[in-house]
């Protein structure tokens, strides 16, 4: 057991995940499963495609479990209740879900709805006085977040978001090469996400429910990335929008963006961010030493990834599994991630979507304080 432990402590893995890691060839003993901390009680709200991963995912937790839901359709209740046996004290809808705060088996609401929905129902369930954890984007708007922020504080709750890549092997390794100086000085970084995108009735292009296109939902990897890839926080942003279809990307619904930031050393970054190009997700960070290609750098992963010293060789585990699992320990123990996944960290990343926006707008450097 000790053995297992210690190999994965040199891959920077938490031990608590030990018991959904397949490792061929080292013994795996049952007392690994014997964890008797505290455990983190998580209802989800919106049981879509992603609140779908996420529960799957948690299955292999042993800090975070599923306990209860928030939906507004009661048929997805009783099919998650049969699924995860969860009680019917636990269901809630989205007219009542205010009265979790007379529950004590929650500790923690997941927020996994379309992207302006966030703003209002992470303030609810701070009033509700539960620990909340927000998908990405936090909110549409960088006043939205301040404010999301400030009610969390108030009700002494915490606030996470759920940025998955902040728990990745392969991304903590990079992060950790860069600080030992493998890299040297950093001079460049080059950030491209995108997909096609499908059906044009869906949520992600309706500017009410997704606030913005393509950079809310998938150009907002490549500014995270970016920041945690260079290791600061960029000084400026200029950007350009690329409109080929103004029917399903309608005003306020950015399709394709290019964009340019500059950090506080001189290194710049360029990046596009598409909802009309597949094969779109890799990250290239150079500095005078040295490089870091990962491609697919954000995607559910496999993560892939090589420096000019070889093949990153982490393992894979699942995203949502470690997210979880390292999220109980910030929420339950204090534990701070090496990067940080709170309230603070979304609201740069939305001050730099507002500043791109007005950027592309005005065709205006823009600067940026974060
Ligand atoms: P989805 O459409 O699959 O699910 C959204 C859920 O919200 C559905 O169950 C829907 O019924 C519910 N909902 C509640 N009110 C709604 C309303 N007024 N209109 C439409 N739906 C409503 O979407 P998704 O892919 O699960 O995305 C949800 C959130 O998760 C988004 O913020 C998205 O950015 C984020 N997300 C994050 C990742 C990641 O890797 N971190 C991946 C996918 C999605």
């Amino acid at each position: 057991m000790d053995t297992r432990r210690d190999f994965l402590q040199k891959l920077g893995i938490s031990s608590l995940v030990l018991p959904f890691m397949p490792l061929s060839g080292l013994a795996t003993t049952k007392t690994e499963k014997l964890y008797d901390g505290p455990v983190l009680r998580v209802a989800i709200m919106g049981l879509g495609g992603y609140g779908t991963r996420v529960a799957e995912a948690m299955k292999s937790c042993v800090k975070a479990k599923l306990v209860g839901v928030i939906s507004g359709t009661p048929s997805k209740i009783k099919d998650w209740q049969a699924k995860y046996s969860i009680p019917e004290k636990n269901c809630y809808n989205y007219e009542n879900f205010d009265e979790i705060k007379n529950n004590p088996d929650i500790d923690a609401i997941y927020v996994i709805t379309p992207n302006a929905l966030h703003y209002d129902q992470v303030i609810r369930v701070a009033k509700a006085g539960k620990h909340v954890i927000c998908e990405k984007p936090m909110a549409v708007n960088a006043k939205e977040g301040q404010e999301m922020i400030d009610a969390c504080k108030k009700a002494n709750v915490k606030l996470l978001v759920g940025y998955r890549m902040h728990f990745e092997p392969k991304t903590l390794e990079v992060i950790r090469l860069r600080n030992a100086g493998e890299f040297g000085k950093i001079m460049f970084f080059q950030g491209q996400c995108g997909f096609k995108i499908g059906d044009p009735a869906q949520w992600r292009l309706n500017k009410k429910l997704a606030g913005g296109g393509a950079m809310m939902d998938i150009g907002i990897y490549a500014i995270n990335g970016s920041r945690y890839m260079v290791g600061e926080e960029p000084v400026w942003v200029t950007a350009q929008e690329t409109k080929t279809n103004p029917q399903i990307f309608k005003e306020g619904v950015d399709e394709t963006i290019q964009f340019q930031m500059g950090f506080p050393s001189g290194a710049v970054a360029s990046y596009l961010s598409s909802y009309n190009i597949n094969y779109l997700d890799r990250f290239y960070l150079v500095g005078e030493k040295g490089f870091a290609e990962m491609q697919p750098s954000t995607g559910y992963g496999p993560i892939k990834g090589r420096t000019h010293k070889g093949e990153l060789t982490q393992p894979h585990i699942t995203h949502q599994t470690v997210q979880m699992e390292e999220m109980a320990g910030i929420i339950l123990e204090g534990k701070e991630p090496i990067v940080p996944v709170n309230g603070e960290e979304a609201l740069k990343d939305l001050k730099i979507i507002d500043a791109i926006y007005l950027a592309a707008k005005t065709g205006k450097k823009i600067p940026l304080k974060l």
